[in-house]
This record gives structure tokens, sequence and C-alpha cells, in this order.
């Protein structure tokens, strides 16, 4: 019975080559600037774990940030509300449309947020900001909850 063990070859291999791509960072400035413009998780996970890494030195009340997921169209909306809120990590209280969030840090510290993607539709239309006021303008980005992207070779 070679054949089984065949099949049960290839799919450990296919596991293997198509591993879920669930665990994202991301780094963060004291120029107000995410290291990245595009954040890609598989849609296949059920959980994402996102870290965010202030890598500058700035306390939190000078340059503090933060890392919220919201569905695109509503992103300004959530950082307007959360302007008057310093209390709630600069965030609307109770608001379902912030998806996910991390606290909001200062230079030299970071935070890990893990998340459940049932809110998530895949290839839905999806950004990431931070709230701090004033800086979701330019700290903002994608967020690909798709298909994994093509494997680079290492
Ligand atoms: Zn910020």
């Amino acid at each position: 019975m070679h054949y089984i063990l065949v099949i049960l070859l290839a799919l450990a291999l296919s596991a293997s080559a198509f591993a879920k791509n669930c665990e994202v960072a991301i780094e963060s400035d004291d120029a107000m600037k995410f290291s990245t413009a595009e954040l890609r998780v598989d849609a296949g996970c059920r959980e994402v774990k996102l870290t965010l890494r202030h890598v500058g030195r700035q306390a939190t009340n000078v340059m503090g940030h933060n890392w919220v997921l919201a569905e695109t169209k509503v992103l300004r909306s959530i950082a307007i509300a959360g302007m008057n809120e310093p209390d709630n990590g600069y965030l609307p209280k109770d608001d379902a449309r912030v998806l996910a969030h991390t606290r909001v840090i200062g230079g030299g510290e970071s935070d890990t947020v893990t998340f459940a993607t049932d809110k998530l539709v895949a290839g839905g239309d999806y950004s990431f900001f931070c709230s701090y006021p004033g800086h979701w303008a330019v700290m903002k980005g994608k967020f690909v909850f798709g298909e994994p992207a093509v494997k680079k070779s290492e």
C-alpha cells in the first residue's frame, strides 16, 4: 500500500508549502511612520497575532502610537471620534467598527494583540491606522485578509 504513504507525504508537503501566515509585525517610530504600508494574512487564519513595536524614543504623550484595524470606509470617522477619548486609547468607546487594536505605546515599547477573524470577510477592504490625534492621515495602510502571497524564496 505504498500509494497511501505517497498521499500522506504529498499532504504533509503541501501543508508546509502553504503554511498559514497568521502572525504579523509592524514597527512605528519617532517620525510618525509605520514600517510598512501593507500587512497580509491568509484568509484561512482563525486568529491573527499582530505585534506593534515603537522603535523610537519619544514618550507616549509626545509620539504615541497604536495599531487599529477597521474597514477602510470607516477609518476616518473612527479616528475623528477617537480624538477626544485619550482615556480609551484614542478610540471611541464600545465601537464595534473597531475590529482590533493594540494599546497606545511610546518609544521602546511593544504591544501584541490577538484577534479572531470571524468578523472579517476574505478579500474585504480593510485598513490599519494609528488613532493618536493627527497621526491617522499618514500612519495607515492596507490590511489584506486574503489569499497567501506567492511564497518568496529564502
Ligand atoms: Zn501614531
